[in-house]
């Protein structure tokens, strides 16, 4: 395919609440959503990195720098005759799986498009719905245990708690008081060290169906020692930057559960290798969220399609993030359960006039 022109748009969408995990509290989304056209269609993808780098060292000035000077300029003049071959042409510029995959994502979407297909038929999903769990910021104990007890109501499959030490015995203590039986997990986003393995024992008695990146954010060694000590199985998120990590955290027994955000690894080339190196050896797969808009999340829904995605992911309802998305679809679940949208490509459409409201910037890269 010729690409006719990217367009880079900087948004700021407000969240409907506060999100407030180790990192910190955010009131708003900040992201790249990237437009690829390519003989009269659109393809869409966004950036998940942070305005400073608190996830990983990404950011979006430097995603921007890159796509503006590197990725776009390449993906211009070269073309593409399948989304497929776009990682390894770019993998001569280190690192930066975010802002590579943004422009991916859009490569995909566009392609799709073309073919007239949905994107999940690409990726081999033959699922038309998938299970949803939902991810709870830190919230006073009582409010907590309210809100699992709601979103238990509303079918969610699982319901995951973010943690940090402090925060982490009482909390748990509470919502199994309540709910002894529920598929509950952890996230403690990097906040413990295993000097703190006595606290970590207290977790491990909790039934947890795993525990979350709770050791450095870009550590194997360390989790794999901590693996050997608790009897919950461990999912790394942060760490798992690319199918070469994934192999290396799995051969060193640093998970048994891996959480898949398509931007951390680099793209959907990326997720589709992970994919058959987890099926292979049957770990079992979840889709992790970045909080994203209605693109994104859309990505989202048709990666965990494929069949390795076992576990209920993190792409729950817009409406819970969002009073109002940027795409015309609304993204939402009934009973955990969350339909892949319709139509070709990834099957949503953006809300132009509700996008330029929250438009700050926009480049044409041509
Ligand atoms: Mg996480």
């Amino acid at each position: 395919m010729k690409i006719d022109e990217i367009e880079l748009r900087l948004i700021e969408v407000p969240y409907r609440a506060p999100f407030k995990t180790s990192f910190g509290e955010d009131a708003e989304k900040h992201a790249i959503i990237v437009t690829v056209r390519s003989e009269g269609v659109e393809g869409y993808g966004e950036g998940v990195m942070d305005p400073f780098p608190m996830y990983r060292e990404e950011t979006i000035p430097g995603a921007m720098h890159l796509l503006r000077n590197a990725f776009g300029p390449e993906l211009l003049a070269n073309g593409c005759d399948h989304p497929s071959e776009l990682t390894a042409r770019w993998s001569g510029w280190r690192g930066n799986p975010m802002a590579k995959t943004a422009l991916e994502l859009a490569v995909w979407d566009c392609y799709a498009r073309q073919q007239g297909v949905p994107l999940r038929t690409l990726l081999g999903g033959d699922r038309t719905e998938i299970p949803v769990g939902a991810s709870l910021g830190m919230n006073p104990v009582e409010k907590t245990v309210e809100s699992v007890t709601q979103h238990v109501e509303q079918g969610y499959k699982r319901v995951k708690l973010k943690i940090e030490p402090g925060w982490d015995v009482e909390l748990l203590a509470a919502v199994r008081a309540v709910h002894p039986d529920i598929e509950l997990t952890v996230d403690a986003n990097s906040a413990y060290t295993l000097d703190m393995l006595p606290l970590l024992r207290q977790i491990d008695e909790f039934g947890l169906h795993y525990i979350e990146q709770p050791l450095h954010w870009d550590d194997l060694v360390d989790h794999a020692a901590l693996a050997k000590e608790l009897r919950t199985e461990l999912c790394l998120d942060e760490t798992l930057t690319s199918p070469a990590r994934v192999k290396a955290a799995l051969d060193l027994g640093a998970c048994t559960v891996v959480n898949i955000k398509v931007g951390r690894v680099g793209g959907l080339q990326s997720v589709r290798e992970i994919h058959d190196l987890c099926v292979a050896r049957g770990v079992p797969m979840w889709c992790g969220g970045m909080l994203e808009t209605g693109i994104g999340r859309a990505h989202n829904i048709h990666l965990a399609t494929m069949p390795g995605f076992v576990f209920p992911g993190d792409t729950a309802s817009a409406s819970r993030t969002y009073a109002r998305d940027i795409t015309e679809q609304q993204l939402e679940t009934t009973d955990g359960i969350m339909p892949v949208p319709e139509g070709p490509g990834i099957g949503v459409t953006l809300d132009r006039a509700f996008v330029d409201e929250v438009t700050q910037s926009v480049d044409v890269v041509r």
